[in-house]
């Protein structure tokens, strides 16, 4: 007879269906109804809904950086969220410390490694071009395969400096070699929008794509510029990476009146914006798109299966049988939530997302909101 490590019972799929969900050895091992035995239950009672684990495409956790900083369980499990991934705080520099200290959380952590050899010391990364340190690059891209999955590279004003669009030239020279992603920051000009998407290809990430900025994805007239509309032709991705200062509900409004939309929705998180808004969470994020009239199914899949794909995270994003057992447990709370984007503009939901719970390679993690739900490990 079967004995799994682990089922949930009774768990809500996001179309409304019930199943039951085995896990074995990390993996998800059988799907549908279930009446094996197993070390331990967990019944949903048809309450509660599970996806794929969340996937947060941009965040920063590396503790010891000194402006973007956090920890990766604080934006991770604790949050429902099973992966995250650290956009461009560590370069090669740092890369060994932010490797061991990552294995140390029960998040599976990711690095997109800054092109600047520093990373986010200070805000200014790529105003000397001489801290592009190219064969160290190479180095670290090597020993960590598994772990260095993108390419960062921030493009706008107070970055570059006089350098203008020869840091991402130079990008997309680095980026030749792995073939991997590279995701570009996107904010105040120079260097101008039009240059930056004229550069990119597909699989190439554009993150803060609504910010609101002058520099943003729509012209004077409020069209979709179309250096933009190229990119997105040519398969360049957009990420949301709303952040302190990079989400407009304006601009996404008039986004989604164009039949726009982002491939991944990501929070740009670190301590300060987590502890004191706008952002808060990724689920705080996801919320602000029931505001704009997002479907959940858009929602969930902009941080599962579009995100593993985008990302190249291999087993990742779907709860299928011989996927990893990387899990989200939420609700969706009918209750009013007024809601802030970076501008300051508020919008108002009736229900908003609860991560109650993570699986993670099989293991469980109860927020805190879980816990009030009576879930229990
Ligand atoms: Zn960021």
């Amino acid at each position: 007879m079967i004995m799994y490590d682990l089922i949930l019972k009774n768990a809500k799929l996001i179309d409304g269906s019930i199943v039951d969900i085995a896990i074995e050895a990390g993996k998800i091992a059988e799907l549908g109804q279930i009446d094996a035995a197993a070390q331990k239950t967990i019944d949903l009672k048809g309450l509660h809904y599970v996806s794929a684990g969340w996937i947060d495409s941009h965040t920063h956790c590396f503790a010891r950086s000194p402006i973007y900083h956090d920890e990766p369980d604080l934006i991770g499990v604790h949050a429902g969220v099973t992966a995250v991934v650290d956009a461009g705080s560590v370069g090669a520099l740092d890369a060994d410390e932010f490797y061991h200290l990552a294995q140390q959380s029960k998040t599976n952590v990711y690095s997109f490694l800054n092109i600047s050899k520093i990373g986010l010391i200070r805000q200014s990364e790529l105003s000397d071009m001489n801290d592009i340190d190219v064969p160290l690059f190479d180095q670290a891209l090597a020993k960590y395969p598994d772990f260095i999955i993108g390419i960062k590279v921030r493009m706008s004003r107070s970055v570059v400096g006089e350098n203008g669009i020869k840091p991402l030239v130079q990008a997309k020279e680095m980026q030749k070699k792995s073939g991997l992603p590279l995701m570009i920051h996107v904010g105040n000009n120079p260097p101008e929008l039009d240059e930056v998407a004229d550069l990119l290809t597909k699989g190439d990430i554009i993150t803060h794509c609504f910010n609101g900025k002058p520099n943003k994805i729509f012209d004077k007239e409020n069209n979709l510029r179309d250096s933009i509309k190229r990119a997105i032709e040519r398969g360049v991705i957009l990420d949301i990476g709303h952040g302190g200062e990079s989400f407009s509900f304006a601009v996404a409004e008039r986004a989604k009146c164009l039949d726009i939309y982002p491939n991944t929705i990501s929070s740009d998180i670190y301590s300060k914006n987590r502890l004191q808004g706008p952002v808060f969470s990724l689920a705080n994020v996801m919320t602000k798109f029931i505001c704009l009239g997002y479907s959940l199914k858009r929602i969930i899949d902009s941080v599962t299966c579009n995100a593993a794909e985008i990302l190249h995270l291999k087993n990742k994003g779907e709860l299928a049988v011989g996927y990893d057992a990387d899990i989200t447990i939420f609700d969706l709370k009918q209750e009013k939530i007024a809601l802030s984007d970076a501008e300051g503009e508020v919008r108002e939901s009736n229900e908003r997302f609860v991560p109650l719970a993570c699986i993670v390679s099989g293991q469980t993690e109860i927020t805190e909101e879980g816990r009030k739900n009576g879930l229990n490990d």
